[in-house]
């Protein structure tokens, strides 16, 4: 590398960056110095989003500095590796066993650490196929036109499933007032060709769960009087790690008869950095035992079920570092303390009296959702758009799934950082935006589209 008097300068004083547009395109020829490359990066992303002032995602902004010391030490350890690493390969059990015997599993039972739900979800979705398949065949039944059915409040990764994996997907769309699905609305949609249905608990767009109870009530209808053996699968991203400590008594999951597999993400109020998720079955039969891949790579032979392979082990390790910090006792305080906030923040929207909240009396992740309750010269997306603009919150505003498309709503997720005093600061900005918004009015029907800041994480 050639030093001109201009590097020579940057090393004294600092910053060649200072002056010099960063590579973007070509494949670098030369390198640079640790300190530049770091330096690079660091003034990049200055320019991000502030993570506690993002209630925008579900996904984990904070871990405590003895968590973080765990990832940073564990970063070189590959997780596949388990010959290598038994005791990283006997963590991740640990978790597995943790979570079955929270989401209430009878008895022995089997799954898998994920890159977070949606990896599990399609690792889940597939052993329902090859199980729906298995069965169809001893019928000596057709095993051509598979279908899965679910609602329209659902993460776009059921549907990606049903592209990438060929199967009919049976969604129930959703009406205006009404965000889940229940049993009325998944009958008329199975069959035997319905390889499982999928209700979630907690949804991306409010917060609340499909009628989980009424559906499986339904299915298990459905099997003893036509012979019919529907599992159910529970896609519990968000909520299944905060049913179980707000809602302990309210059941969704293995105490159900029908629920044969539960998704979770780590990385959500799991409260673990990303990408970590875990796939639960009830049983190790639910488990198609074609989908375990046997290999000897490395030394000893092992079973694997996953769609990657390598991977960092620190998240699974960060996962249960956090299982036996807080038990019960911990998640259950934590929850409970952002459901308080969540209430509070609810109480000073509908006190402002513009806002109407959606389904806060009932079961929910601590989020508020919330929207307009009277037709305004501005609408949801312009308020977003204020905020981020006057105060840099990011709360998002979008509209519904099919047939709710015309509502548009807002979400704030309320997480372990949000304190009461960012609470009550984070209303006072909301009201002092619509006061803005109330002397200017809204932007056009078109810029407005261009900022919506999105839903689906
Ligand atoms: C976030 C989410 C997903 C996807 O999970 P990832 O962990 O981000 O892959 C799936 N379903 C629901 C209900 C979610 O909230």
């Amino acid at each position: 590398m050639s030093t001109s008097p201009r590097d020579v300068d940057a090393a004294l004083f600092g910053n060649r960056f200072a002056i010099e547009e960063v590579p973007t395109r070509e494949f670098p020829a030369e390198g640079m110095s640790a300190v530049d490359a770091m330096r690079l990066l660091g003034e990049d992303l200055a320019l991000e989003g502030d993570p506690a002032r993002n209630l925008a995602t579900f996904v984990t902004t904070w871990m405590e500095p003895e968590a973080q010391r765990v990832i940073a030490q564990n970063l070189h350890r590959n997780f596949i590796d388990h010959a290598e690493y038994p005791r990283t390969a006997e963590i991740e059990q640990r978790c597995i066993r943790m979570l079955a015997d929270l989401f209430h599993a009878p008895g022995e039972t089997t799954g898998a650490r994920t890159q977070g739900s949606s990896e599990a979800i399609m690792l889940g979705a597939l052993s329902l196929k090859w199980n729906w398949r298995k069965r169809r065949e001893a019928e000596g039944a057709s095993t051509s036109s598979p279908n899965l059915v679910f609602g329209g409040d659902v993460h776009v990764v059921w549907e990606k499933f049903c592209r990438y994996f060929d199967v009919e997907p049976r969604i129930v769309p959703l009406t205006p007032g009404k965000y889940t699905i229940g049993p009325e609305d998944v009958a008329p949609h199975v069959d035997e060709n319905t390889i499982g249905v999928a209700a979630v608990l907690g949804t991306t767009f409010t917060g609340h769960k499909d009628d989980i109870v009424g559906i499986n009530d339904l299915l298990v209808r459905l099997k003893r009087e036509r012979g019919l053996d529907v599992p159910l699968h529970v896609d519990g991203a968000s909520g299944g790690f905060v049913w179980p400590f707000l809602y302990p008594d309210s059941p969704w999951d293995f105490r159900l008869e029908q629920v044969r597999s539960i998704n979770v993400s780590g990385h959500k109020f799991g409260l673990v950095y990303p990408g970590i998720g875990w796939l639960i079955f009830r049983e190790r039969a639910d488990l198609a035992p074609d989908l375990v891949f046997t290999e000897n790579y490395l030394g000893k032979t092992d079973a694997t079920f996953t769609l990657n392979f390598s991977t960092g082990s620190a998240m699974v390790l960060a996962q249960y570092y956090n299982l036996v910090r807080y038990g019960r006792a911990g998640y259950t305080y934590i929850m409970r303390n952002m459901q308080l906030n969540a209430q509070v923040l609810a109480e000073k929207l509908q006190a402002m009296g513009r806002f109407e909240l959606i389904g806060a009396g009932e079961e929910q992740l601590p989020l508020v959702a919330f929207r307009l309750a009277e037709q305004q010269p501005y609408d949801e997306f312009d308020i977003a758009w204020q905020l981020s603009a006057e105060r840099g919150w990011m709360v998002p505003a979008y509209t519904l799934p099919p047939d709710a498309q015309d509502v548009t709503i807002m979400r704030a997720l309320v997480k372990q950082t949000l304190s009461r005093e960012h609470v009550d600061t984070l209303a006072r900005d909301i009201e002092e935006a619509c006061a803005t918004l109330d002397k200017k009015g809204g932007v056009h029907e078109t810029e407005r589209r261009r900022i919506v800041t999105g839903s689906g994480h």
